[in-house]
């Protein structure tokens, strides 16, 4: 087949001309027909959320889009599809109702829902709501023999702030420049002791505080949603591990209920809550979690050499992950489809991996990376052990696996369903010049930008860690920050579908023009863990 390349200007970085970078027009038009015109990248999004719907790590219907995606990725003639387990991840968990009402001294439906992994009521549940404060673990002898068949509300009011910014944001000349500004980090190092410091107490509160309700005979615990305007933004609560407390009910109230229910118990007022929360744990013992993974094989002297792509598939349990992220796993699951599409044949293998534990703290990720990459030593002492990785100690010099040199790069998606703008280059200049070519024929659909700065808290850190390069693309943000992340909102209706085609389009190139380069990705220094 006929290839019409073209050289992308070379550029020059700090007075060293770096070599011209070639763009594949041909193919990127192939790819362009496909994405635009012949998009199924609804479909597949519409399916994650409309009709699996939230995929809590390790709920069934986390393991019903394992075998959905699978499914899909052997349709479309996927090679090497699996499942890959993380060891240890903790207990499933699901919930099919929530309901709360105040029934004295007026009656009223109050909007609220369950924390994960927290207990059900195990059918509704009466009783008088008493306000209680807990900050830290001597407030707990305050109400020692007080909480029995007690509702409780948790924590302070909070003020009502209107809003100062418009809801949804896209960016525009003015906020893609201000990316372009660098900010030199400050010294850090002293932070982490304070950080593991806070940690350490934050969990051994949480213990007892579960301990503690759960001794009293408490009915069920209410605290206040993190984001006003009626919007239920909850996470986690109790345990996800087996053997350890996991409490009494607890759910997650809209900041305008929360509060009255505040000012009637400050005003003296009785009130009487029923609340009834089905939930359920799924297994009685911790259980692996499951990263799905499906590659197109490279062809060649470079076929083991590896280029991923990849987004998160768990998600929160109150909505139906759309943004957060079904909309990165339709997107880079449509890169792939689209590669098969158009025949591609890559150099080297493109692997995608659907990640799971992303929420709670890159698991997935990062554990698929330790397996096959690199990673530092574990620690040996258990209390290191106990802590997240990026809080840990170093524990010795980075150990590297066969793939890490094989490895070329990793491309994730994971700010939200808005359309790329560019992508940060995570302070690796070299790789700047590669991504500016590879940009070019999507200028017309806005994705210009190519920043230095680092974007973190998702699963392209796992790989960033280990000094392998991995980016994210910079998104226009549409209403992620304000109804979305993490929220009872966070559906179908948030997304635009021309968005996730162009994202879809983009994702494509870039793991194309990746495996396809003479060279791997320019890695930056390895920096050893502070
Ligand atoms: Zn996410």
């Amino acid at each position: 087949m006929l290839k019409r390349c073209v050289m992308v200007a070379a550029l020059a970085l700090g007075g060293t001309a770096v070599a011209q970078e070639p763009v594949d027009l041909d193919m990127v038009s192939r790819i362009r027909q496909e994405a635009f015109h012949n998009s199924q990248v609804m479909e597949t999004f519409s399916h994650l959320t409309e009709n699996i719907g939230a995929r809590l790590t390790n709920s069934p219907r986390m393991a019903e889009a394992n075998a959905w995606t699978r499914s899909k990725f052997e349709e479309w003639g996927l090679a090497n599809v699996h499942d890959d387990a993380f060891a240890d991840f903790g207990r499933g968990w699901e919930f099919s109702s929530a309901s709360v009402e105040m029934l004295s001294e007026r009656v009223q439906p109050l909007h609220a829902l369950p924390k994960a992994w927290t207990p059900g009521t195990d059918g509704p549940v009466e009783g008088e709501l008493v306000h209680v404060e807990i900050k830290k673990l001597a407030d707990i002898e305050k109400y020692r023999g007080t909480l029995g068949g007690k509702v409780l509300l948790l924590g302070e009011a909070r003020e009502y702030k209107r809003g100062t910014e418009p809801d949804s944001h896209r960016h525009d000349a003015t906020s893609l420049e201000g990316l372009q500004q660098f900010t030199v980090p400050k010294t850090a190092a002293a932070d982490r002791a304070k950080r593991v410091r806070e940690y350490r107490e934050r969990q051994e509160l949480a213990r007892a505080v579960n301990t503690f309700f759960a001794e009293e005979g408490a009915l069920a615990a209410i605290s206040i949603s993190s984001w006003d305007n009626g919007i239920i933004r909850v996470a986690g609560g109790g345990s996800r591990k087996a053997g350890e407390p996991v409490g009494i009910p607890e759910l997650a109230m809209i900041a305008e209920h929360f509060n009255p229910l505040v000012r009637a118990l400050t005003a003296g007022q009785t009130v009487r809550l029923r609340v009834n929360v089905a939930a359920r744990f799924t297994d009685e013992a911790d259980q692996p979690g499951y990263n799905t993974i499906a590659e197109i094989p490279g062809r060649g002297r470079k076929a083991a050499e590896i280029v991923m792509l990849g987004a998160h598939m768990d998600s929160w349990h109150t909505g139906t992950g759309a943004a957060d992220n079904a909309a990165g796993v339709a997107v880079m699951m449509e890169a792939m489809r689209i590669l098969k599409a158009v025949g591609a044949r890559p150099e080297r293998t493109i692997r995608v991996a659907l990640w799971s534990g992303e929420e709670q703290g890159l698991i997935g990720s990062q554990d698929y990376v330790a397996r096959h990459f690199a990673a530092y030593p574990e620690p040996t002492d258990a209390a290191q052990k106990a802590l997240p990785a990026s809080l840990r100690e170093p524990t010795g010099p980075l150990q590297r696996k066969r793939d890490y040199e094989r490895f070329s790069v990793y491309f994730n998606m994971d700010n939200g369903s808005g359309r790329f703008r560019g992508i940060y280059a995570q302070e690796n200049l070299a790789a700047m010049p590669i991504f500016e070519a590879w940009l070019k024929p999507f200028h017309d659909v806005g994705a210009t930008t190519v920043a230095t700065r680092n974007t973190g808290s998702t699963d392209h850190v796992s790989f960033d860690r280990v000094g392998l390069p991995g980016f994210q693309f910079i998104q226009d943000r549409l209403d992620y920050f304000t109804n979305v992340h993490h929220t009872h909102l966070d559906t179908w209706d948030h997304i635009e579908p021309e968005d996730l085609k162009q994202a879809a389009a983009i994702a494509a190139t870039f793991a194309y023009h990746a495996a396809m380069r003479e060279e791997r990705m320019p890695r930056k220094p390895v920096l050893a863990p502070k």
